[in-house]
């Protein structure tokens, strides 16, 4: 038996999607245990080339279930499609929903862009899909569960109540006169709900036995520390808990210690959405290297806001995950470059941060660098670390020595195959 969690340690999109796909090759069930289809998950492997919104990343292995977790947010028609994408090309995704998920509806995302649309300038940065209303829903107790769309009367009267009030607030708060009926909003569930009936489970039985039966169990993380609600750049964060930690919670597991937590990091700072980002590169060399990384949004294609590898975010993101070992990405992006920058420290007026503070510090720190010499080789092929040029071997060394974690898997390309493991 074992149980392992990958998360992410900076501001999402590292590659963790990648890394799972990795890993589920011999794994009985993955679990993805919070967020919603505002995640993009990329796994090119021999399937070709797939971005994942609310399918964890285990889809691709045979042998393994996935589980969307109660700590998730599902939009039914999102998923639907999304498992549908999947039987096009072949794939009958073996999935599982557990009954404690909460159902993200189409007034969440008219909320999501009504609030983003009032905050003008001030906005988050959202993905416009609804995740922070409908987390606040969660939390506020006027949400629905994936379960209740088994109980269909039980569901139609609360369902009635809850929309009389969002029509409240749509009409109060955003000036919208009747922007959906009730009537709209329950033919949505039930033609999409009606076709998810099947893949709804207790599923925290389901993992208790598989625990027993010595099964190997792999969860799957959404964004990534820097994001996290309560720990991350708050409020530029998301909605739910993106660390190690709210696994048990999100992904409904209790009692175990995981074996192993692997946090991804990039080998180079990357961001969507706003808030505080110390190591932004210069406009020009960030164009380049966003073109040759291929730095666009999976969910949104937004393009990503680039920076040098900040060590001061990164060894925060690690120790909060309790990472055993990281996995680093995307070293291949960084061929080419004469120098490589590595942020150490923060100075914010005459005062030097070693440890990751928050925003109104965050926001006016500057960042203190060393500089190492970078490669021209190209290093897609190479699967050994001694096979590295030594300037990249140092590169490793250094955000090694830096993050205080120790690096057991380094990419080199987006296939899966393109790793090597130390
Ligand atoms: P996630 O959200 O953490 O799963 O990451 P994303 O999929 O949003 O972003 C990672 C991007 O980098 C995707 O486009 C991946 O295909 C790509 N990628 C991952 N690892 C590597 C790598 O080692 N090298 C290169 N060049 N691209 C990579
Ligand atoms: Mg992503």
């Amino acid at each position: 038996m074992s149980i392992e969690i990958i998360v992410g340690a900076n501001w999402g999109d590292e590659g963790k999607g990648r890394m799972v796909d990795y890993f589920a090759q011999d794994a009985d069930f993955v679990i993805r245990y919070q967020g919603g289809n505002n995640a993009g998950h990329t796994v090119i492997n021999e399937y070709g080339e797939f971005k994942l919104h609310l399918i964890p990343s285990g889809v691709f292995s045979k042998k393994t279930i996935n589980i969307l977790g109660p700590g998730m947010v599902i939009n039914l028609q999102s998923l639907v499609e999304e498992i549908q994408s999947f039987q096009e090309k072949g794939i009958d995704p073996q999935i599982m929903i557990s009954e404690r998920a909460t159902i993200c509806f189409p007034y969440h995302q008219l909320e999501d862009v009504w609030e983003e649309e009032r905050l003008g300038k001030n906005a988050y940065g959202s993905t416009r899909r609804g995740i922070a209303p409908v987390y606040g829903d969660r939390t506020v107790k006027k949400a629905i569960l994936m379960g209740e769309l088994l109980y269909p009367e039980k569901l139609k009267s609360r369902l009635e109540q809850i929309v009389k009030w969002k029509l409240q607030i749509a009409r109060g708060v955003y000036g919208k006169e009747s922007p959906f009926t009730f009537n709209e909003i329950w033919e949505w569930t039930q033609k999409w709900g009606g076709l998810l009936l099947p893949y709804i489970k207790d599923t925290n039985k389901i993992l208790e036995d598989a625990v027993r039966a010595g099964k190997k169990i792999l969860f799957e993380a959404q964004l990534g520390t820097l994001r996290d609600l309560y720990f991350g750049i708050y409020p530029y964060t998301t909605s739910s808990c993106t660390l190690s930690a709210f696994a048990p919670i999100g992904g409904g597991l209790f009692g175990f210690k995981p074996d192993r937590v692997i946090a991804v990091v990039k080998a180079f700072s990357t961001c969507v959405g706003e808030g505080p980002f110390v190591t932004l590169m210069e406009p020009e060399e960030a164009d380049q290297l966003r073109k040759i990384a291929k730095e666009y949004g999976a969910a949104t294609g937004r393009p990503r806001t680039i920076g040098h590898f900040d060590a001061v975010a990164t060894r925060y993101g690690v120790k909060l995950q309790g990472a055993t070992e990281v996995a680093l990405t995307k070293l291949d992006s960084l061929t080419g470059r004469k120098v490589l920058k590595l942020c150490t420290h923060y100075q914010f007026e005459d005062k030097i941060f070693e440890d990751f503070p928050i925003n109104p510090i965050l926001e006016q720190s500057k960042p203190i660098y060393i500089e190492l010499p970078g490669w021209d080789e190209d290093i897609s092929k190479v699967r050994r670390f001694e096979d590295l040029p030594k300037n990249a071997q140092n590169y490793v060394i250094e955000i090694e020595k830096r993050i205080e974690c120790p690096i057991k898997y380094i990419s080199v390309g987006p296939e899966r195959e393109a790793l090597i493991t130390r």
